[in-house]
């Protein structure tokens, strides 16, 4: 089995990378495991902050690795939060679903979509990067369920339930992460991962 090394510390994130790898044909390595140190998310956008991740493990490993970047960017915030989701309002959950609900409220425009964008980087710093979106809206109160982050307040287009009462196994159809892996999927055949030892 080829190894791909997962460029990140978060053990959820892990696991859902590797239960995505496995059927490719890759065994999905921890960035964590072989203690390799976690890049600062400095860059401007979902893209840049997985290429930081992915070219840093990806150098400091010298095997192929894989990184995601991701959040929920709300038309009446401009697209905020986007790159900034993990922090907003401090990370109080509560408190940034009321934010984002009053703000929707005040412009009364709804619309926001969620991102996620990989980047899979070779030793040598070459890169390529998928990116995912999931449309939808703000509900006008949150709707939880299970889940985590943003999903009790996004309703997915075509849908009347959030992220959250959808059930993983329909979220994990329909959500940006599915879009995004789709593409890596569809292009990791032909993709060279040998590695440079
Ligand atoms: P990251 O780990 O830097 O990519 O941060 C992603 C952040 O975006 C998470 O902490 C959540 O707040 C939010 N986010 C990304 N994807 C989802 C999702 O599928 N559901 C809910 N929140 C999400």
């Amino acid at each position: 089995m080829r190894q791909l090394l997962i460029a990140t510390h978060n053990a959820g994130k892990l696991a859902e990378f590797a239960a995505l790898l496995a059927p490719l044909g890759f065994q999905a390595v921890s960035a964590a495991k072989l203690g390799l140190p976690e890049p600062a998310e400095t860059a401007a956008d979902f893209a840049g902050n997985a290429r930081l991740k992915a070219q840093a493990a990806a150098r400091a490993a010298r095997i192929p690795a894989l990184a995601d970047d991701s959040g929920l960017c709300v038309a009446a915030l401009d697209d905020g939060p986007g790159i900034f989701s993990a922090h907003y309002a401090g990370g109080d959950y509560a408190a940034a679903f009321a934010r984002i609900i009053a703000a929707c409220a005040a412009a009364e425009e709804w619309r926001a979509h969620f991102v996620c964008a990989l980047c899979l980087a070779q030793p040598d710093g070459a890169t390529r990067d998928f990116t995912g979106q999931a449309h939808g809206r703000i509900a006008t109160a949150p709707m939880p369920g299970d889940g985590f982050g943003y999903d009790p307040i996004f309703i997915p287009a075509g849908h009347t339930r959030s992220y959250a009462q959808l059930g993983s196994a329909l979220k994990d159809r329909i959500s940006h992460r599915a879009a995004a892996f789709a593409q890596l999927a569809a292009a990791l055949p032909s993709y060279s991962t040998q590695t440079s030892r």
